[in-house]
């Protein structure tokens, strides 16, 4: 099979890297090589700034109708190329096909959604006490933007940061993960199509190197960054050196609570769904399932049996409900994680030894099975460190204030969920638990209008809704003397 190739979009040209030099795209379900990414050198990345910057200058002064157009126009282009980079990123990161369709719809939806933005980004005229001067702000866009991004939802996760900082005037440089950059590249090619000026969209690739050199550069005004605490802590590091703004959605170990009065049969495909969804490879994972201890014994009993009946296999096919993680790195550490953070009491319920039939079949994927232990105590290793892959900790805790400490007991704060059927309780808790955000009687659930970031370890700023408007835009205050 041939070897898909990717070069470097900047300026709105493709172009080899200057030192030529290229790094594999390995398949996880096959470990197969299926394409070739260019390492960036450090003046492709610098090049690839420059034109940013050169293209502010009149992108900058584009109409927001005229802006607006070129984001539906992206739109209808991810739309009529929906299944193309579905599959493409099935292959590259192994997530199952029917997510990553979902993910490209909800991609068209946020251009679209931030489209209709672009000719309405607003200020304000501002009363003084003095009626000899008339006051009023703009908001301006910021600038060249780095976009750096992981390999868990690539495409999604791009157009989080993507839709508003072009919505409102900047220009950009996206930095994809190492590990899943085709479909980043394939987006390149739609921009092209879109019609959006040179300059305006610079793609570069390559790994870790490629992204410090990007947010090191005097350039840049702002740093819009997805991925993990330790790098987030060094990108703020750079961004703090040149003075530059950064929006961080980092890693997370999110409670999903259980009370004893929530509908079970909602709160089990919700604990599913928390976890073993994307193969638990997302930011958001339920990862700590907290169950009352009231229900607790019958609540593992069903879940066990609903989670062994989930269908690992090719994620290209549309019945796969699990497949591989995404490289060979997570396989390896988070079998290792299983093996050895945790203590003597907690049991592994559901892992290797009920799915080894089916992993006999998948051997060459990168596959680990949906695994559950409990039951866990919430200090342990395995509760606190974020794992990122299939691997739910089950949690007993007594009563709702018992549950909340629990819940809150983390260095993280991105997403919680809350399932009991007692409207007070929910609004109750979900005041006190300290998340960016919250599920009630639902898990997962996303929207473009809905604000996304985290609280603590899990970073800072907003993406989507109006608030990411702000992340992208600065304020200047015009006084005039009448
Ligand atoms: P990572 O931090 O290893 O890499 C993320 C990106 O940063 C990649 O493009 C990488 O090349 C780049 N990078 C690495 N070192 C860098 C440096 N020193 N300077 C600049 N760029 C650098 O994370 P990952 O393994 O790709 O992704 C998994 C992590 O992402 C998990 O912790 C997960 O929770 C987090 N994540 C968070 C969200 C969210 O919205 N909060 C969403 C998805 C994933």
């Amino acid at each position: 099979m041939a070897i898909d190739k990717y070069n470097l979009y900047i300026n709105g040209r493709w172009r080899e890297g200057e030192e030529r030099e290229y790094f594999s795209s390995v398949n996880p379900f096959n470990q197969k090589e299926w394409a070739k990414i260019t390492q960036a050198s450090s003046k492709d990345v610098h090049d690839a700034v420059d034109a940013a910057s050169k293209a502010f200058d009149s992108w900058k002064n584009v109409s927001g109708k005229e802006r607006a157009q070129l984001l539906n126009n992206l739109a209808e282009l991810i739309e009529r190329n929906l299944n193309k980079l579905a599959i493409l990123e099935s292959t590259d990161n192994g997530k199952v096909i029917r997510e990553t369709l979902t993910q490209m719809n909800f991609a068209a939806r946020n251009y679209r959604f931030f489209a209709g933005y672009a000719d309405k980004i607003y200020g304000k005229t501002i009363p003084l006490d003095n009626n000899d001067l008339f006051n009023y702000t703009k908001r301006e866009p910021l600038g060249v933007v780095a976009l750096i991004t992981s390999w868990n939802s690539p495409i999604s996760i791009l157009t989080n940061k993507l839709a508003p900082a072009l919505a409102t005037g900047n220009t950009v440089v996206i930095k994809p993960s190492e590990h899943a950059s085709a479909t980043t590249l394939e987006l390149a090619k739609l921009i092209d199509e879109a019609g959006f000026p040179p300059g305006v969209v610079n793609v570069v690739t390559g790994d870790y190197k490629t992204g410090n050199e990007l947010t090191q550069s005097a350039k840049i005004q702002k740093v819009s960054f997805t991925g993990g605490t330790e790098t987030g802590k060094i990108i703020a590091k750079n961004a703090s050196t040149n003075l530059v703004k950064n929006t961080l959605e980092l890693g997370g170990k999110s409670p999903n609570i259980i009370f004893e009065d929530a509908n079970l049969n909602a709160a089990l495909s919700g604990a599913m769904a928390g976890i073993f969804g994307a193969s638990g490879q997302t930011c958001i994972a339920g990862s700590r399932l907290l169950v009352q201890e009231s229900i607790y014994d019958n609540f593992l009993e069903r879940l066990i049996e609903k989670a062994s009946h989930i269908k690992l296999g090719n994620p290209l096919e549309m019945d796969t409900e699990m497949g591989p993680v995404a490289t060979e790195n997570q396989f390896k550490m988070i079998q290792k994680i299983i093996k050895e953070s945790f203590k003597p009491e907690t049991k592994v319920v559901l892992g290797y030894e009920h799915f080894k039939d089916q992993l006999q079949q998948l051997e060459g994927g990168y596959f680990i099975p949906p695994t559950i232990l409990a039951p866990v105590d919430n200090e342990s290793i395995i509760a606190q460190k974020e794992i990122f892959g299939p691997v739910l900790c089950v949690i007993p805790f007594k009563d709702e204030s018992d549950g909340i400490r629990k819940a809150n007991e983390t260095q993280f704060g991105l997403a919680a969920g809350i399932w009991t059927e007692n409207i007070k309780k929910a609004h109750r808790v979900a005041n006190e638990i300290q998340a960016g955000t919250i599920w009630i009687n639902t898990y997962r659930s996303t929207a473009a209008q809905a604000p996304f970031g985290g609280f603590k370890s899990s970073g800072y700023g907003k993406e989507r809704g109006e608030e990411a408007l702000y992340e992208y835009t600065q304020v200047k205050n015009i006084m005039v003397n009448l």
